[in-house]
């Protein structure tokens, strides 16, 4: 090897090492001393209760009780637990709690969507208290809820801001439950004895906030299983979407054992741009993530697939791509969501422009595929996929404002 050469080998080693495929999680959970019960199953809650000497036969019938005003009704204190005999209300208080993450931070776009920004229970030494975001976005026939799984992502798609952050760790079923408990709790969206069937104001959960969902995989499953619980907060799981960028063996575990609908974020048709915008395609290149798309347990015509492509001007954006992207999604039950791309200071990437976004989305459309476009929400607030990025590495004031700027303009 000549001097240059290994200079330059070394050069790409280093950036290797630079960008890995994967992060590492910085922190790990810390039990609370006092722990709350949201984000229990019921067996869990029964085995909580074993923990403080409610007798076996007890256990499930008082389970259900618990389970009932945590999840159905929504309260906030044991105190408000009316079924349950003061004594155990007291006995509970002293070694539980049903505290879900706290609003440090609310913001309602001018568009009606709503951002906040919540502060995770902590409290023990060892770890410092870390933040998430939560998007409600109300439409006229829906509401849906934008979740996150982690603070901060596993991965590192180059287009994407969260991804440019460290990832700090994954989120427990409770803060995940909970993001969705505090939504009901501001948006005074709980059933309450009055109006047990009324409209919820939240229909809809995806799971497309910070984070790789299938890179938490447990956690997200036994949070989501919760979620649509008949007898609890009862979000149907054909209105939850779970959205991963491509984590091939927890695609089929999701079908088999969350039962949720599916959303690939594919965002290019050729392994060489993918590697590039979404380099875990690196792990998983895109013949076996679309086999794994066709092997989805539970897809069907009723229930398609959503492959996302967010548009980049002058990247992925060509009438040529769409062909290939056709012709790539041939025999899956798929519809297709075009995102435009959402801009952040310092990234490479712009958004194509709006006549190549129609004419993507024409291509696409008579080629039978439904394609909206996908309007950005809350843009003025910073709630835009892509532009999420907890408080953990805060922004600087300019950089924010650089940000709104920027989001505001197209
Ligand atoms: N990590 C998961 C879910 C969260 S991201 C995933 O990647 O699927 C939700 C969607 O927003 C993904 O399709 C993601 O690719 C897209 N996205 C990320 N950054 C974006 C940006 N700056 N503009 C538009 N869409 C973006
Ligand atoms: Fe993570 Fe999704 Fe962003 Fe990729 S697009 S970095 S997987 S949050």
């Amino acid at each position: 090897m000549t001097p240059a050469s290994a200079e330059a080998s070394t050069a790409v080693e280093t950036h290797a090492l630079q960008v890995p495929l994967e992060k590492i999680a910085t922190e790990t959970y810390v039990p609370l001393a006092k722990p709350s019960l949201i984000g229990l199953s019921r067996a869990q809650i029964a085995e909580k209760l074993g923990s403080i000497g409610v007798k076996p036969a007890q256990q499930k019938m008082r389970s259900q009780q618990i389970w009932h005003w945590l999840y159905y009704r929504g309260v906030q204190s044991f105190a408000e637990m009316s079924s349950i005999s003061k004594d155990m209300r007291v006995e509970l208080e002293q070694h539980f709690t049903v505290d879900r993450p706290e609003v440090a931070v609310e913001q309602i776009s001018n568009d009606g969507t709503r951002k906040w920004l919540l502060k995770l229970p902590s409290g023990t030494h060892g770890e410092r208290a870390h933040e998430v975001e939560c998007v409600y976005i109300p439409e006229t026939d829906r509401g849906t809820l934008c979740v996150s799984s982690q603070v901060g992502c596993t991965l590192n798609c180059s287009f994407c801001h969260t991804g440019t952050q460290r990832l700090v760790r994954n989120l427990t079923p409770g803060e995940i439950v909970g993001q969705i408990m505090v939504a009901r709790d501001r948006l005074n969206d709980w059933a309450d004895r009055d109006t047990p069937n009324a409209n919820r104001r939240i229909t809809n959960i995806v799971m497309m906030g910070m984070g790789e969902p299938l890179y938490n995989f447990d956690a997200v499953r036994d949070a989501l299983l919760i979620v649509s619980d008949n007898e609890g907060i009862g979000i149907s799981r054909r209105r939850i979407t779970l959205s991963t960028s491509g984590v091939v063996p927890n695609i089929k575990r999701t079908g088999e054992e969350i039962g949720v609908m599916l959303a690939i974020s594919l965002h290019a048709v050729r392994d060489e741009l993918r590697n590039e915008l979404v380099p875990l395609n690196k792990k998983y290149p895109l013949k076996e993530l679309l086999q794994a798309c066709r092997d989805y347990p539970g897809a069907s015509n009723a229930r398609r697939i959503t492959f996302e492509y967010v548009m980049l001007k002058g990247i992925n954006d060509s009438l040529e791509d769409a062909k290939l992207l056709v012709k790539m999604l041939k025999g899956i039950h798929a519809k297709i969501n075009l995102i435009p791309f959402n801009p952040w200071p310092g990234t490479r990437y712009e958004c194509s422009d709006w006549a190549q976004i129609e004419a993507f989305s024409e291509y696409v459309f008579n080629a039978g595929y439904s394609s909206p476009v996908r309007t950005p929400r809350g843009r003025d607030i910073l709630a835009a996929c892509g532009q999420l990025k907890s408080e953990t590495e805060k922004l600087s004031a300019r950089e924010r404002q650089a940000l709104r700027a920027m989001a505001m303009t197209d």
